[in-house]
């Protein structure tokens, strides 16, 4: 039995999930990697290849027959080679009367006091228990395979992070280690498919949702409830309630209310929340959305739909935004206005400076008007970017002063029968059509990575072109579900 770090991943990323894990080690068929999953991978690589090639000479372990990598890797840390790139370090082990070969490759090795500094290169921005636990799992086995190597402790384990910091996480003799490789082979020698709940956004991007999701779909699985996280699906699971249909059979508000399941270290009543979960279980059971009642939306002729592309902290230092789209909708339609970054060293405040012109001249035309977004991700950015560029005459603090998000007057106003509230979900309720058969945030990040990787400039307008579409078809989306929700509450 082979056990590897990249099963580590496996188990971790993107969200802790032992069902992964295991189809991956039984080599399961998935999807393959989207264009973002390959943009990840290729900034990844680039990453590292940088990193390397700043520390001088060094020997790549890479470029040596597969079967003889070990061997090699040896060699080099007896010969105190001062680099080493993707050296194989490679343990056989007993664990739980197992014979276990654990086989891993940490992107690079420097010697340092007659030992060598294993460190890892990472795109994430963080290395700690609650954020990519699974960086510090996978630096504590290379460094327990360093040391049933060569019989001396690592200097150090470290992780050059996506921002070039680099984190110390300190060796612990391999106890951590220990028991991660204890929980993959607890994972992998199961007879059978281990419970691990479905979620909305932890298999949004996974190469088996077609398996789980689509399986939980066609048993009306209760992890498909709004508000059931993953804790608690797993207490309804020890407990049997595997659907929809067991839920609302077995409780009622105030013996769900009383049922407790993990929270952090300790354990957390299911409180308030049992009322809105028993009213999804039963949207969901009728296949018919539950009005809750009326919401102030704002009644103004005319209303600009608001939304923003932009990269997360992990794949751009700067956590920039890219795209500000706006239009406005109702009685005066006006024109599409995307305010996207120039690619040049002072493009990121370009596309700021642009967007704010843009928003001036709709006030001008329309004075004070709401701005309409879907949850907090633009007042977030527009906060950001004050702080970043500031404000130009006050158009970003007027703009703030207008924002209306409509993600939390939807929820107060209605139950939806489905398990998602995002608003690729709600344009599907609101009837609302796209033209493109491929969108999405992350498919528009890696469009927009392509855009900027590419000479071609012709290549580059027709890729703009199209991110441009997909968030004009935001705004439109945006605008059909405000009159959808306008109009399912009567107002
Ligand atoms: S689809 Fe979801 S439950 Fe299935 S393996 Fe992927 S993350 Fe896990």
């Amino acid at each position: 039995m082979k056990l590897t770090t990249q099963n580590i991943y496996d188990l971790y990323s993107l969200s802790l999930c032992e069902r992964r894990l295991f189809y991956r080690f039984i080599r399961e068929e998935e999807t393959p990697p989207g264009p973002f999953e390959e943009v990840i991978f290729m900034l990844g690589h680039r990453h590292e290849k940088n990193h390397i090639n700043s520390l001088g000479e060094y020997v790549d372990v890479s470029k040596v027959l597969r079967d003889q990598q070990p061997e090699k890797t040896k060699q080099l840390i007896q010969n105190n080679t001062p680099v080493i790139y993707q050296g194989v370090l490679v343990g056989n082990e007993t664990i739980n009367g197992s014979q276990v070969q654990i086989i891993g490759i940490p992107d690079i090795m420097i010697y340092e006091n007659s030992s060598y500094i294993i460190r890892d290169c990472k795109l994430a921005r963080h290395a700690d228990e609650k954020r990519h636990p699974e960086i510090l799992a996978q630096l504590q086995v290379y460094g327990y395979l360093f040391e049933r190597n060569t019989g001396k402790k690592p200097v150090k384990l470290e992780a050059f992070l996506g921002d070039s910091s680099i984190v110390e996480i300190p060796y612990d003799d391999g106890d951590s280690a220990m028991i991660i490789l204890n929980k993959l082979l607890d994972t992998v020698l199961l007879a059978g498919v281990p419970y691990s709940p479905v979620g909305w956004s932890k298999c949004q991007g996974c190469g088996f949702r077609g398996i789980c999701w689509d399986v939980s779909v066609r048993h009306n699985d209760v992890a498909l409830v709004y508000g059931v996280d993953q804790n608690l699906a797993k207490v309804f699971k020890g407990e049997g309630i595997l659907t929809i249909e067991h839920l609302l059979n077995n409780y009622d508000e105030t013996s769900l209310s009383e049922l407790k399941r993990p929270w952090g270290k300790s354990l957390r009543k299911v409180g308030k929340s049992a009322q809105k979960i028993l009213l999804h279980a039963k949207a969901m059971k009728e296949k018919k959305n539950i009005l809750l009642g009326k919401v102030d939306l704002p009644d103004n002729p005319n209303l600009v739909m608001f939304d923003v592309e932009g990269f997360p902290p992990y794949l751009d230092e700067l956590e920039k935004i890219y795209l500000w789209g706006i239009q406005v909708y109702g009685e005066k339609l006006g024109p599409f206005t995307p305010a996207v970054s120039p690619i040049a060293p002072d493009g990121d405040q370009k596309g700021w400076e642009s967007f704010l012109l843009n928003c001036q001249r709709i006030f001008d035309e329309y004075g004070d008007i709401p701005f309409i977004h879907w949850h907090n991700y633009e007042e977030t950015k527009m906060k950001l970017y004050i702080e970043r560029y500031g404000d130009i005459n006050g158009v970003a603090q007027r703009v703030l002063d207008n924002l209306v998000d409509l993600l939390p007057l939807t929820k107060k106003a209605m139950i939806l029968a489905e398990p998602s509230y995002s608003l690729k979900v709600m344009e599907q309720v609101a009837n609302f059509k796209r033209t493109q058969d491929e969108y999405g945030g992350k498919w528009a990040m890696a469009k927009y990575i392509e855009a900027v990787e590419t000479e071609d400039t012709n290549v580059r307008q027709e890729i703009i072109d199209q991110i441009l579409k997909y968030n004009e078809e935001d705004l439109a989306a945006t605008w059909a579900v405000f009159q959808w929700l306008k109009e399912q509450i009567g107002q």
